[in-house]
């Protein structure tokens, strides 16, 4: 019988979140806490625990059929993996810093530095592109103490709010690629293997949506309907039910993330207080 296998990153930064878009999807794992490898209970899918290094390779090379990985990670090991959804967890990007000593006018002031890095790929291709010469010295851990520990000039690594670039002393200078979370796939699989992958997608589809969208729902004066109606633009009319006062109803509608606090703001002032919102679980389309 056909499986589909698919690796996470085994106990670090995206594991948890992506245990919980596992869990979110409706599947529910039979060894929560194996090592290796879990099967899921009445889904032909089997999640692998492996190296955020190692899982962008087994999937482009067709190990594990899918992988959720940093696309960081993906453009250095796994290219040939195809990026099917991105996840909207694990935002980062990968940057290239110098010492504050070190005077840095535009990217043309890396030409002949030895720049440090755990990404020489992506690395090379972003400095290619933007013709500097520079030397890539790569290693594959605590790259941002690689300058003063002589190893380079300057380095590349990843960063999220630029706290620990700062502080160490180093300045971010260029941003060589924006990265999260994504689900790759191996695209050569067999027809039973893709089916169990594209109910498996259509199942991520529907919590990524129910994340852009909130419910709402208000009691309003039946001679504010229309103005409620106006102040939703692109939506279907909202749903309205009689309330037992006489003349009131309650509104129900579904709005995007977009403008979600201008929106109810300007709900707000067309019907007073008691706006009340409420997360959305799954949307299907
Ligand atoms: P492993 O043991 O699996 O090799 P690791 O220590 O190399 O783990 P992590 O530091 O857990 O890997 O990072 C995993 C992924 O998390 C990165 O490849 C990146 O996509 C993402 N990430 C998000 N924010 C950051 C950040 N601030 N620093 C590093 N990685 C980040
Ligand atoms: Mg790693």
């Amino acid at each position: 019988m056909s499986l589909l296998r698919l690796a996470i990153q085994k106990s670090e930064r995206l594991t948890d979140s992506s245990l919980a878009l596992i869990s979110e999807c409706g599947i529910e794992l039979e060894q929560a806490g194996a090592k290796l490898r879990a099967p899921a209970f009445k889904l032909p899918l089997e999640v692998l625990f492996l190296r955020d290094d190692d899982a962008p390779g087994y999937c482009a090379d067709g190990v594990v059929d899918a992988a959720i990985v940093g696309k960081n990670a993906r453009q250095e090991r796994g290219s040939d993996a195809t990026v099917i959804r991105e996840l909207g967890f694990g935002r980062c990007r990968l940057s290239s810093a110098v010492p504050k000593s070190l005077s840095y006018s535009s990217v043309g002031s890396l030409n002949a530095l030895n720049i440090a890095t755990s990404y020489p790929r992506v690395l090379a291709d972003c400095l290619e592109r933007r013709c500097v010469r520079a030397s890539i010295h790569e290693i594959s851990g605590l790259v941002e103490v690689a300058p003063s520990l002589g190893l380079g000039e300057a380095f590349c690594d990843l960063v999220r709010s630029g706290g620990t670039l700062l502080g160490n002393g180093p300045v971010e200078v260029e941003t060589v690629m924006q990265s999260q979370a994504a689900l790759t796939c191996n695209q050569a699989l067999c027809k039973e293997s893709r089916a169990i992958r594209e109910g498996f997608v259509s199942r991520i589809d529907a919590v990524l949506r129910a994340g852009k969208t909130k419910y709402i729902t208000l009691n309003a004066p039946n001679e504010s309907i229309p103005e409620v109606v106006r102040l939703l633009p692109g939506l279907k009319s909202p749903s309205a039910r009689p309330l037992a006062t006489s003349g009131w109803s309650s509104l129900h509608t579904v709005v995007g993330e977009d403008d979600f606090w201008g929106l109810i703001e300007r709900l707000g002032a067309a019907v007073g207080k008691g706006i009340r919102v409420l997360p959305i679980e799954k949307v299907i389309q």
